[in-house]
């Protein structure tokens, strides 16, 4: 009998192993329908024997050190600032917009943040209440830099324009007036030194935990004994789609490796306007390998597939609110991760989540145990 079933061996299931095993001493077994640990972190050597991320780019970034700290007792750390290029009316521009964006589009020469913020003010255009990811960026940047940078590329990744996404999608890129190129500003910006999936075999490696690959959880829920659980796959599922489906967003991935050294400048260009995949992303950027091959991924988004991007809209979260209200009623199964709490997470948001679950679970078997 183990003392938890955990399934989803990504960063949600991977963390609360770890924190049951070696915290509060439990038999765990954590069982994964892939055939691979580390959910969408999972990195590998390809063919050509260059380290690359199956589900597309896994940049770490985080402002929180509790969770830095929490994650360098399996790993050491690469510094790495992610940077991204857009291709845009044929030249490569940086994104999030900054000051060298705009000179570089528009021939302009401006030096200072100041000039560069009375700039976009003359493009933004007033929006009484920012709603929408449409509103949130033209509000900021206007029309044009909204139709020629935004709108394209999220229409392409999530199937619906702007307008019908919660502002909270295109707020993740921000607009700068200052020359700073990176793709995030946390103060934490790293990489795993081996790769994810080190990673996480450093967290699973344990007498109390055991792995089970290959292993859906609807194959063993019946099969195998166990006391509570931990869920990580979608929610929906998990309740047999009772109330409808929840949406996810899918993506295909093309992975391809060249002949040459180099292909792109830098980590990830994307593609707001032309070509039918989102963006490119090249590994040895973001790993600091060194090999005279290097290894891409195009990505394109798909409406069926293997769920990977909970959708942003009013109507999914009053849907994903009824299937949380069953979550809570549970007893003995907890609900965490992108899939099992519909979140748009970062990996660092998940670590955060599955922490601060296990310090619930903690007092509340602790409770239990000395009544
Ligand atoms: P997952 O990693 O999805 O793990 C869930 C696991 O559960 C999966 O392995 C799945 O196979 C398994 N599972 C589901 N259902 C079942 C079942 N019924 N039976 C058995 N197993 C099941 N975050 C960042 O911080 N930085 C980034 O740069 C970044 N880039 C991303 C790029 C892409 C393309 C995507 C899709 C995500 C990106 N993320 C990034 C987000 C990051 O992937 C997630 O925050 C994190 O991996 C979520 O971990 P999780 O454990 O919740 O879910
Ligand atoms: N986005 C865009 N153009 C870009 C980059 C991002 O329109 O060049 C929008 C798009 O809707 C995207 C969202 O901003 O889905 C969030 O971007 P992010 O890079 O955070 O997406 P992720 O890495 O999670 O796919």
């Amino acid at each position: 009998m183990f003392d938890w079933l955990i399934v989803g061996a990504g960063f949600a299931g991977s963390v609360l192993a770890e924190r049951l095993a070696t915290q509060r001493g439990e038999r765990v077994l954590v069982i994964d329908k892939r055939n691979h640990i580390g959910g969408n972190a999972y990195d590998r050597y390809d063919a050509a024997g260059v380290l690359m991320h199956q589900y597309g780019p896994h940049i770490f970034h985080t402002n929180s050190q509790a969770i830095v700290d929490y994650l360098s007792a399996f790993t050491e750390w690469r510094p790495y600032e992610h940077r991204v290029l857009a291709q845009v009316d044929g030249q490569l521009l940086p994104i999030p917009i900054n000051r060298t964006t705009l000179n570089k589009l528009y021939g302009l020469s401006l030096s200072t943040d100041e000039e560069a913020e009375a700039f976009l003010q003359t493009l933004a255009e007033p929006v009484d209440e920012i709603r929408t990811s449409e509103d949130v960026v033209v509000s900021r940047v206007g029309r044009e830099l909204y139709e020629k940078f935004f709108r394209g590329y999220t229409r392409k990744q999530w199937g619906v324009d702007p307008s019908e996404l919660d502002k909270s999608v295109t707020a993740r890129v921000p607009t700068r007036v200052n020359e700073d190129d990176r793709y995030f500003a946390d103060q934490f910006q790293c990489m795993p030194a081996g790769g994810y999936t080190r990673m996480f075999e450093k967290m699973l490696d344990h007498p109390g935990i055991k792995v089970m690959l290959n292993a859906r959880f609807e194959e063993i829920r019946n099969i195998i004994p166990f006391r509570r659980m931990i869920f990580t796959g979608p929610v929906d599922e998990y309740y047999g789609f009772r109330f409808g489906r929840l949406p996810y967003r899918s993506l295909q991935f093309e992975h391809v490796t060249l002949d040459k050294p180099w292909h792109q400048p830098v980590g990830v260009v994307n593609y707001p306007q032309t070509e039918d995949y989102t963006r490119i992303t090249e590994y040895k950027h973001l790993t600091g390998q060194e090999h005279s091959r290097t290894s891409l991924t195009y990505e394109r988004s798909a409406a069926e597939g293997e769920p990977y991007y909970p959708v942003p809209r009013p109507e999914n979260a009053a849907l994903y609110k009824q299937y949380e209200a069953l979550a809570e009623q549970e007893k003995d199964v907890w609900f965490v991760g992108r899939l099992a709490t519909y979140r748009y997470y970062n990996m660092d948001q998940v670590v955060g989540q599955a922490l601060a679950t296990f310090r619930r679970i903690h007092t509340a078997l602790s409770e239990v145990e000395s009544a």
